[in-house]
């Protein structure tokens, strides 16, 4: 019997098949009002699966209706606790990623950027999530680790899928089939050998300098979450890093690291590079990247709120460790810093000036320093139209058209239901991009595009037709890009 065919959003390209493994918030499990709870209805001779789904139903529309938004949030949490009970009750596996240990196809309500950092890479044959769209985190980390991923199942869609025991995922069509039958498996099998062949096809492209066939030369990067995926990046070709994002160092664990092991990070995924230019991004939590201890959930508006450069400013406890890290990785390679979420020139003043402080500390202390050129993210509206201004306080620009895009349009990144309306290439984006290359242009500074912008293959041409000049994408859409340069007149 054919399976059944649930749509999604494509979040990263690749097709897999796989037993379903669900995964769920396990500390909620050992709530004892909901054992109780399900207790009674067992004795009520109701199933054991039935009732774990109707008591987190119950439980969930409990917290959906408290006025703490945080506690509101907690609902779809109950929703996953009692889906992963349910699912074990059927006999499927279910407990944390961490723990997984046959490869899989993951399920999931919505993943965490930090969760999505502790997956253990190698078990995880794809990714399906009832929430998010093409820019949020889970998506973007899928593509940079090679995921085949469908998010924006929806709640019924996921609901739908979390009884089956093996699921397909169609990462480039964004969609699923869970238990599919022998002629599915084949076709997707199939599907994964032709995406294959597409690769293979374009390894030729891997280590050339990307060109247009007028001489123009292009920059292609990678973005990276972590010194472990460097070797990678230089495989897929990756003439430097032009985003490294450092929040993700913070979230993989429990503390926040010291200087001294962010020191070792920074000088490890540099000394990776060589000679090549490694940008790193100054720490970039709240929105969706929640840090414990740090940031909270308490904000009413968290991608408007209290993150990027905004807290950085705000905790130097936090600030300058990273900052002296930094500085001292320098000695090591070409690195550079570069601050995100700047909306003001006074934030990237006050950025640069403790960065100054910082190397005259060090240079006092008789430490070893590198130079470090200092640049910005465009990330916001207010930075784009204040660009000439910028631009003469600034080495260098990066557009990061994931944040750029939503907050132009005023449409979330991550909410599925929006996912027609989320364009970086309306028109308004477009010009706010060619604003900011012609400011850039002027003051004689490089300006890339590190957003999601520039691994899309249908972006690349009118993002080098506005003046960009540096692309940093996941590393598996290097090759492609740099083709897609290579064919430009
Ligand atoms: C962006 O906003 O385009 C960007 C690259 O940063 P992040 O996706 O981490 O917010
Ligand atoms: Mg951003």
């Amino acid at each position: 019997m054919p399976g059944k065919r649930l749509e999604g959003v494509v979040a990263s390209e690749g097709v897999a098949v796989g037993p379903a493994f669900v995964h769920a918030h396990v500390e909620l499990a050992n709530d004892l009002e909901l054992h109780s709870e399900v207790e009674e209805r067992v004795r009520g001779l109701q199933s054991p699966e039935a009732a774990v789904l109707a008591v987190g139903e119950e439980f969930a529309a409990l917290f959906a209706a408290m006025e703490d938004e945080y506690m509101a949030a907690r609902s779809d949490d109950v929703r996953d606790v009692t889906g992963q009970i349910a699912a074990q009750l059927m006999g499927l596996q279910a407990s944390g990623l961490a723990g997984l240990s046959v490869p899989s196809v993951v399920l999931a309500r919505n993943l965490a950027p930090s969760e999505t950092a502790r997956m253990p890479r190698d078990m995880v044959l794809g990714l399906v999530t009832a929430e998010g769209s093409k820019t949020s985190h889970v998506s973007i980390m899928a593509r940079s680790m090679g995921i085949p991923a469908v998010v924006g199942l929806g709640g019924a869609g996921l609901e739908e899928a979390l009884g089956a025991g093996v699921v397909a995922v169609h990462g480039d069509q964004g969609y699923i089939v869970t238990d599919p039958d022998a002629g599915e498996v084949a076709f997707f099998e199939g599907e994964q050998d032709e995406a294959v062949a597409r690769r293979t096809a374009l390894a030729e492209y891997r280590h050339v300098e990307a060109r247009t066939r007028g001489g123009r030369r292009i920059e292609v990067a990678a973005n990276l979450g972590s010194p472990k995926e460097a070797a990678d990046a230089l495989s897929w070709g990756a003439e430097g890093v032009g985003l490294f994002r450092t929040e993700f160092l913070f979230m993989e664990r429990d503390e926040l690291p010291t200087e001294e092991e962010q020191y070792g990070v920074y000088r490890e995924v540099t000394e990776a590079f060589g000679e090549k230019p490694v940008i790193i991004r100054t720490i970039d939590v709240g929105g969706d990247k929640d840090l414990p201890g740090v940031s909270g959930h308490e904000e009413e508006n968290p991608f408007l709120g209290w993150r990027g450069i905004r807290m950085s400013l705000d905790v130097p406890d936090l600030f300058r460790p990273q900052l002296r890290a930094i500085l001292r990785a320098a000695a090591h390679g070409n690195l550079k810093v570069m601050f995100p979420m700047v909306s003001d020139v006074e934030e990237l003043v006050a950025a640069r000036r403790l960065l100054a402080e910082c190397h005259k500390e060090l240079e006092s202390e008789g430490a070893r320093t590198g130079p470090v050129e200092a640049g910005v993210m465009v990330e916001t509206p207010a930075a784009a139209l204040c660009a000439e201004e910028l631009a003469r306080e600034a080495d260098f620009f990066s557009i990061g058209t994931n944040d750029l895009t939503q907050y132009t349009l005023a449409v979330d990144r991550g909410n599925e239901k929006l996912e027609k309306l989320y364009r970086a290439d309306h028109p308004a984006v477009l010009r706010l991009i060619e604003m900011t290359c012609r400011a850039g242009d002027k003051a004689g500074i490089q300006t890339g595009v590190c957003g999601e912008a520039a691994g899309d293959p249908a972006l690349v041409p009118k993002l080098v037709a506005l003046g960009v000049t540096e692309m940093s994408m996941s590393p598996p859409a290097i090759p492609r890009a740099k083709k897609v340069v290579s064919e430009l007149p």
